[in-house]
């Protein structure tokens, strides 16, 4: 098992990767400070390791909130389900929550804990590839609101986090793949070395070799923890994270929600960064080429909707929530491991851009 720590002073909280860690009480028990606990899961993950969890917790008052699955219940609606257990089977400010299962139940449950009696401890057991990687680190929280996604949530950070490989092995590979987009991501905003290693080792990654799938995720959790120690608000170097994701929204919104996976739409995001900072003059085609390739080797689409007309993506991306000041900012890639946030952007090689990439 490898351990890594979170940086965040007196909110710093350690983040365990391994196999088969679900069973190992002594990882989670130690964060759990009273007696009472609150499993919060789905419909689709609770038959599998709901009981195997409950099993290993000391905790003698044991309550579970099963939520329907998908990104279309990640609403008030429902977080008030999570609200209306932790009241009706009376759990105080002493109560722990746990987050058995991928973003959506991680961020609900998350921003539950922010919210039930002004702040309970919380634990995260992420069950996907992408939350162990990315949303179960960092703190933020929250839920969809009809009107904007993740409008409505809070800074929180967790007790611990407890990323179990094996729990991947029932993960469909569609999910494994639109995780690998922002491992990859990782590589290619802040670590241009680990990015070799994915070119060496994707094919492991797919496959579900546990070690290699060990070693991703560990090395993309210490690239979002040092990310987010040094701006754990997003003032400033945090929003390097959202690389790809600019262009990425605008096809989630073009091709409707749930269509794309939002790994999916990441993937070809980051693509048309990579175009566009080579006709800035950063990115050599070779290294485009590169970056296509590995994205393709992970059966991620690297290519936006054939469809999607340039002037879609001008009016997408002009309600984007990174749009700061009315200016469009976007993350680009400075070198291959390296990238920048910059308003500075010509826009006649943006509509270039918009146009090769479909
Ligand atoms: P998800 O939570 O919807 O999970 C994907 C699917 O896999 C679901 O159907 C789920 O039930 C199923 N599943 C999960 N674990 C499984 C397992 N082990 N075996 C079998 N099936 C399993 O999607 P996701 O990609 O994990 O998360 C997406 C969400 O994360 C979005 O709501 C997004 O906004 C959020 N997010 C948050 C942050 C953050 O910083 N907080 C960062 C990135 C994404
Ligand atoms: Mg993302």
């Amino acid at each position: 098992m490898e351990t890594l720590s979170v940086a965040l002073g007196e909110r710093s909280y350690p983040i365990f990767i391994g196999t088969d860690l679900l069973s190992q009480a002594h990882l989670y028990n130690p964060h759990i400070h009273g007696k009472q606990v609150c499993i919060v899961t789905n419909e689709t993950i609770a038959p599998i390791y709901l009981e195997r969890l409950k099993s290993n917790l000391s905790a003698s008052h044991i309550s579970s909130v099963i939520l329907a699955d998908g990104e279309a219940h990640k609403n008030l609606t429902t977080l008030n389900e999570i609200f209306t257990t932790l009241l009706s089977e009376k759990h105080n400010r002493t109560t722990t929550l746990i987050a058995l299962g991928g973003g959506v139940v991680g961020d609900m449950t998350g921003f539950a804990a922010a919210c039930y009696q002004r702040g309970v401890n919380f634990i995260q057991i992420p069950t996907t590839l992408l939350s162990m990687v990315d949303s179960s680190v960092g703190g933020k929280t929250g839920v969809n609101h009809a009107l904007g996604k993740n409008m409505i949530g809070a800074f929180y950070q967790p007790q611990a986090v407890i990323a179990d490989i094996s729990l991947l092995k029932t993960l469909p590979p569609r999910e494994i793949s639109a995780g690998l987009a922002e491992v990859i991501k990782y590589g290619l905003i802040s670590d241009a070395e680990f990015f070799v290693w994915l070119e060496q080792n994707i094919e492991l990654l797919i496959q579900g070799n546990e070690a290699a799938l060990t070693y991703a995720v560990l090395r993309s959790c210490q690239n979002k923890a040092d990310i987010v120690a040094q701006d754990e608000h997003e003032g400033g170097i945090r929003a390097i994270l959202n690389l790809g994701h600019t262009f990425g929204h605008a096809i989630e919104t073009a091709q409707g929600y749930g269509n794309w996976l939002h790994g999916e739409a990441v993937a070809a995001g980051m693509v048309m960064a990579t175009d566009l900072s080579m006709r800035r003059g950063d990115i050599s085609s070779e290294e485009l080429k590169r970056i296509v390739d590995l994205l393709e080797r992970a059966n991620l689409p690297t290519k936006a909707p054939a469809d999607m007309t340039p002037e879609q993506f001008v009016d997408l991306m002009g309600v984007d929530k990174k749009v700061l000041d009315g200016r469009l900012r976007l993350v680009l890639l400075e070198s291959l491991g390296r990238a920048i946030v910059t308003s500075d952007i010509d826009t006649k090689l943006l509509m270039e851009t918009f146009a090769a990439c479909r």
